[in-house]
């Protein structure tokens, strides 16, 4: 613990962790001692750990990088952060991400961008969003791990990015309570690690049936780690042809083919799938995430939580709220509650909004369909590229910057099990990630195809 909080001292440039939390590190470091001596140490014991910024911890600034929850500090702690303090866990502090985990880049938070540690050239990379914060510190070793959410690979991108271990259990997994909300029929939370074996033992700390959030599953939590026999002898692999894009770059396609190799000498067969609705997970995702995003914002109206604006002379209740909420959010955040508010209104709700839905039901059933011929585990390309440079795609096209998703969304829309894992650089020396998709309920049996790609 005094290690790693050292090492962050030094790693300001980086701008990852954006609350410092040395007082506690120190004394749950302490309990942590004395539970090793005492010989009762669960498997976290004494791991000094890094919190992303959206999950609440009780007296401890939560602002989801948000100046709408400026001074924000919760009186009640996430289930997850709970889970983990429980088994022995230590917090180092908060960590930076996107607003609202809106975003690929970490540019959104309210703290400025988080730099990636990996540096090839007098650039500057993006650590990917929006758990940009928690990647970056993990791949300095600022901590040993750190927690991460994802709506639509908000883990995994950037795990790809940093050369980490990133997994998104299956929809229900893992408790949302006390999590701040973006989409909560997509939101779960999960580990970013070092190695496949840190994010089996973590994830089992996590997981929890939780009374306190309805989607919460009541299923046993089964032994993650070992499940790590690394024998994938006889297990089928799918390829998803909809997964080679046009144009993707040759270097994708590479490490894609190695991936197969790789899997393929570890006696995996490996199979031709299709999955026919991929083409518009995108397009589907991007109507229910600012769906849910712009009902659960509502809540930030200045008077429950964080910022309120200062009313001039004459001004009523109704300009508190307009005031709070143009002051206190981004602009991606303003843009995806105006997109969901349109899709969700009268309208254009059955347009859009239960398209979507429709949408969202065949994807599913496409997953639901390659596993029904006996497919383990699929594999693709976690991103479309290594991180690219801070402030490149500021200017673009938002579309743009929702293109990096076009892997990751699918698993959020039909709530499956995901995992990036580090696979090698590319021409650049940048570190390039893999994705494998599992059963819903299966992630030991995904992680361990996971540890045989590491
Ligand atoms: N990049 C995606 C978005 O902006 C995913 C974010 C996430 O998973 N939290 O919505």
């Amino acid at each position: 613990t005094e290690a790693c909080l050292s090492e962050i001292e030094g790693a300001g440039a980086l701008n990852a962790f954006v609350h410092k939390t040395p007082e506690i590190a120190l004394e749950q470091a302490k309990a942590a001692d004395a539970r090793l001596k005492s010989g009762d140490a669960p498997a976290m014991c004494g791991i000094p750990l890094g919190i992303k910024d959206l999950f609440c911890t009780k007296g401890v600034p939560s602002q989801a990088a948000s100046n709408i929850l400026e001074g924000f500090k919760p009186e009640y702690e996430s289930t997850v952060t709970q889970n983990l303090w429980d088994a022995g866990a230590v917090m180092l502090g908060k960590l930076s991400m996107d607003e609202f985990a809106m975003g690929s880049s970490n540019e959104t938070a309210c703290y400025g961008p988080v730099v990636n540690p990996w540096k090839v050239d007098e650039r500057q990379l993006t650590p990917g969003g929006s758990s940009g914060g928690s990647a970056a510190a993990v791949a300095a070793d600022l901590c040993l791990a750190a927690t991460g959410t994802d709506t639509g690979g908000s883990i995994r991108q950037p795990a790809a990015f940093t050369g980490i271990v990133g997994i998104k259990p299956t929809y229900g997994r893992v408790s949302r309570w006390g999590v701040v909300a973006f989409a909560s029929s997509l939101d779960q939370a999960g580990p970013m690690t070092k190695s496949v074996r840190d994010a089996a033992i973590m994830l089992g700390t996590m997981c929890s049936h939780d009374p306190k959030d309805s989607t919460s599953a009541d299923i046993p939590v089964p032994d993650f780690e070992a499940a790590l026999t690394g024998d994938i002898r006889g297990k089928k692999i799918g390829i998803p042809k909809e997964y080679r894009l046009e144009g993707m770059p040759a270097e994708i396609e590479k490490l894609w083919e190695d991936g197969i190799a790789m899997l393929k000498d570890a006696g995996a067969e490996i199979v031709d799938i299709s999955l026919p609705h991929t083409k518009y997970a995108l397009p589907a995702y991007y109507v229910v995430a600012p769906a849910e995003a712009s009902s659960n914002l509502a809540r930030y109206d200045g008077v429950r939580y964080g910022h309120r604006a200062k009313l001039g002379a004459g001004e009523g209740i109704v300009d508190m709220y307009e005031k709070t909420r143009a002051e206190g959010f981004g602009p991606e955040v303003q843009r995806r509650v105006m997109i969901g508010t349109y899709v969700l209104s009268a309208g254009f709700y059955d347009a859009y909004y239960n398209r979507a839905r429709k949408v969202r039901a065949l994807i599913k059933r496409d997953f639901e369909e390659v596993f029904a011929q006996g497919v383990d585990a699929i594999l693709t390309p976690a991103t479309p590229s290594s991180a690219f440079g801070l402030g490149e795609m500021a200017d673009a096209d938002p579309v743009a910057m929702y293109l990096n998703d076009v892997f990751t969304v699918t698993v959020n829309l039909a709530g499956l099990p995901g995992i990036s894992v580090p696979c090698g650089l590319d021409a650049k020396g940048l570190p390039l990630g893999l994705q494998l998709i599992g059963r819903p309920w299966e992630e030991g049996d995904l992680l361990n195809h996971a540890h045989v790609l590491e």
